[in-house]
């Protein structure tokens, strides 16, 4: 099976015989990394956040970009906690098959690291360990003026959340103008750079850093979306299809292993 970065035609199956392609390059592998993106958790009922029918296309006062940049937040940061209370906190949420599937992996001693752009915890509440949370995580709060760590519950508040010490209190969240945790992003670097095969789900490849990891992958790399992707032809399998769907085939072979 050739890369199509050097076929030049990407590796699309279909039906009983793409899962079977799936679930044997899983098999074979030992330091899987999978990077995820919103679709992930869309099936755990959790907006995407860039998709059509998720938050960029509700009706606000400003858009999303706008209302969850750091200068909004600074700004106004009432508003910016009205919004952020309403649209990005999602409590009675529960890992999906994708999740569950990779914490398994993970035990079974497959799975190195799982890379993600999605902030609400799932992989975490799944069980998972070494997860890198690239644009945070909606569950760690901290303030500004003195760094002391709050839960979510700390911000369920009315209004700006303070800390002790007076200074407000903010999300853990990698918001609009600010750039990524280097030190996290250092971390999905070198997970994906040692890897065997790098398993892409959820995503369209259009946010940084994804596109690039894609490129760093030295051993095999598997795109599973819904529709297709411009690093479909960097891949040596295209999964055409549902993330829950491929996961579950996946889930099928783990279950056997164990
Ligand atoms: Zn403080």
């Amino acid at each position: 099976m050739e890369r199509g970065v050097r076929g030049g035609t990407p590796f699309i199956k279909k039906g009983k015989k793409m899962y079977k392609e799936l679930t044997e390059l899983v098999e074979k592998s030992n330091k899987i990394v999978f990077f995820g993106g919103a679709g992930v958790s869309t099936e755990s009922g959790v907006p995407d956040f860039r998709s059509a029918d998720g938050l960029y296309s509700m009706k606000f006062e400003h858009p999303p970009e706008v209302m969850l940049s750091k200068t909004f937040f600074k700004k106004h940061p009432e508003k910016f906690y009205d919004f952020y209370r309403t649209k990005m906190l999602y409590e009675k949420i529960e890992p999906n098959v994708t999740h569950h599937t990779l914490a398994k992996l993970e035990d079974a001693g497959k799975l190195t690291a799982i890379v993600t752009q999605n902030i609400d915890g799932l992989h975490q509440k799944a069980g998972s360990k070494n997860v890198l949370e690239l644009h945070g995580s909606v569950l760690r709060n901290y303030c500004v003026t003195c760094n002391q760590q709050y839960n979510m519950e700390a911000i369920k508040t009315e209004g700006v959340p303070r800390c002790e010490c007076g200074g407000i209190i903010r999300p853990d969240v990698v918001l609009f103008e600010e750039s990524l945790n280097s030190y996290i992003l250092d971390l999905a670097v070198n997970h994906v750079q040692e890897s065997d095969l790098l398993i892409v789900g959820g995503t369209s490849l259009v946010v940084y850093p994804a596109a690039s990891l894609v490129s760093l992958c030295k051993g095999k790399v598997i795109i599973i979306n819904n529709s297709e992707t411009s690093y479909d032809y960097q891949a040596d399998l295209v999964v055409r299809g549902g993330i829950g769907e491929a996961f579950n085939a996946i889930n099928t072979l783990v279950n056997f292993l164990n």
